[in-house]
């Protein structure tokens, strides 16, 4: 019989060390088979097995020489691991890597490389989460439980080589014992699961759905640890906790996550919408780019020369923003936003109002500002300048007569999600007709968002989504 092989070609890794972790313990055997399938796709795959001892460079504890045999006299005169890592490489190249425990096995090669200025990475497949995912009623999934379930020959265990062989014996073993598709879905479901921080159920990713929407992670305060919005719920929030490679932010996050919720979206818009709406509401401690207090706020430039003055929006009705620039989210951006312009364009950071101090401007001294600030420049050429450079940061008039339905509905999940806005101001979502008779009836008070309105004018601008006039409702 011909064993049909989920990808094109397998290497079954089992590794012996000397310790338990990757950054500081050290390898002492390889042991790898690499199964390829006919290049045809139907005889029979091609099978090579590649081990040897490995130069610790250390001594092996007692405890483990007697666990795995593997004595310092063993490994002593045996190549060290950059004396083989070529070669290592070269047997693992284009293959999954298929390991019991795999993360162990893979993050050991991983920092074995990179100790070598090797760049390393693989599909994973681990063997112990297939096992789980297969027979999901039996109790143990260690490498002697999976023998005895399955009655797989071993000779060798605990050598690499030997180890690695059961592995492929267990693959094999598989495919006579259930069909084909079932192994290849459950190869498929493992390896595009990542493994949750484990004081989440393994399951928890299985009840979160494929579809866009805003998640938050918890801790065990009752603010948000995080806040965020996908166009795949289930496959972002698995992302922060892929072995591959994880942020700083989502390794803090991995230890602290203790609760994750959700709300699925019709579309991106709607998350995008909610995200900002809730990452201001609430703050959590780990949004770093859109932490913030709603300060949100516009330029106004008079008609005579002067610095643009930075308005909050709170200040203005919303209707009155337009011909202002910007939106902003705060000051600092509004003046970070004039510098930029100020580079680009040849302005003075004394007449942006961005500097005070007596003699030429910051910009002057490093041969960028045309000269303002020393007279070189007179202040209506500048003011000049300075209002064709902000052109294109205007903020358009509300193009409707009042409010208006966004309607955004996801063909896939059949969820419709209305977003009523007005005067660049978003005034809530509504998820059926009710919900949309009561914000057209009693709209909450528009309040203005830089965030939410940059999003709105895009939207608007690119007409990719139904939009329709709302009736205003009588004062
Ligand atoms: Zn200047």
């Amino acid at each position: 019989m011909t064993t049909p092989l989920f990808a094109p070609a397998l290497a079954f890794v089992d590794l012996e060390t000397t310790g338990t972790t990757a950054q500081h313990d050290a390898i002492t055997e390889v042991g790898i088979v690499r199964v390829d399938a006919a290049a045809d796709g139907t005889g029979p795959p091609t099978v090579t097995e590649w081990s040897s001892l490995v130069d610790p460079g250390v001594p092996i504890p007692p405890m483990i020489q007697a666990l795995t045999g593997i004595t310092d006299a063993m490994v002593r005169g045996a190549p060290r691991f950059g004396e083989l890592a070529a070669t290592i490489a070269t047997y693992l190249d284009g293959a999954t890597f298929v390991a019991h425990n795999a993360r162990f096995d893979y993050g050991f090669l991983k920092h074995a490389f990179a100790r070598e200025q090797r760049a390393f990475s693989a599909r994973v497949l681990c063997t112990v989460r297939l096992s789980r995912r297969l027979f999901p009623d039996a109790d143990r999934h260690s490498l002697d439980s999976v023998i005895a379930r399955h009655g797989l020959p071993a000779a060798d265990r605990h050598r690499a080589l030997g180890d690695a062989r059961v592995l492929w014996e267990f693959v094999q073993a598989l495919y006579r014992e259930l069909p084909a598709d079932a192994v290849a879905a459950a190869v498929n479901r493992v390896m595009k699961t990542p493994s949750l921080p484990p004081q989440l159920a393994p399951d928890a990713l299985d009840e979160i759905p494929e579809a866009p929407g805003v998640y938050r992670f918890y801790g065990l305060n009752a603010l948000p640890l995080y806040i965020g919005k996908a166009k795949n719920l289930r496959e972002r929030i698995g992302a922060h906790f892929s072995s591959d490679y994880r942020s700083a932010t989502d390794q803090r996050l991995s230890i602290e996550l203790n609760r994750i919720e959700f709300d699925e979206t019709a579309g991106e818009l709607g998350a995008l919408i909610r995200e900002a709406a809730l990452v201001k509401s609430l703050l959590p401690a780990h949004n770093h780019a859109l932490r913030r207090k709603a300060e949100s706020g516009v330029l106004e430039l008079g008609d005579e020369p002067g610095p643009p003055r930075f308005i909050l929006a709170a200040a203005v009705e919303p209707r009155e923003l337009a011909g202002r620039y910007g939106p902003f989210a705060g000051k600092r951006q509004a003046r970070e936003a004039l510098r930029a312009l100020a580079g680009e364009h040849g302005l003075c950071w004394k007449a942006l109002g961005l500097e005070q101090r007596p003699g030429p401007c910051f910009a002057r001294q490093v041969r960028k500002c045309a000269g303002a600030c020393v007279g070189e420049e007179s202040a209506a050429a500048h003011h000049r300048r300075l209002r064709a450079a902000l052109a294109p940061h205007v903020i358009p008039p509300w193009p409707h007569a009042g409010p208006v339905a966004i309607r955004e509905s996801n063909p896939l999940t059949g969820k419709v999600d209305v977003h009523v806005a007005r005067d660049w101001c978003w005034l809530g979502t509504a998820r059926d007709d009710g919900e949309l008779q009561a914000l057209v009836e009693a709209p909450p008070r528009a309040r203005f968002d830089a965030d939410i309105a940059r999003l709105l004018m895009r939207t608007l601008a690119r007409g990719r989504h139904q939009v329709q006039p709302l009736p205003t409702p009588r004062a």
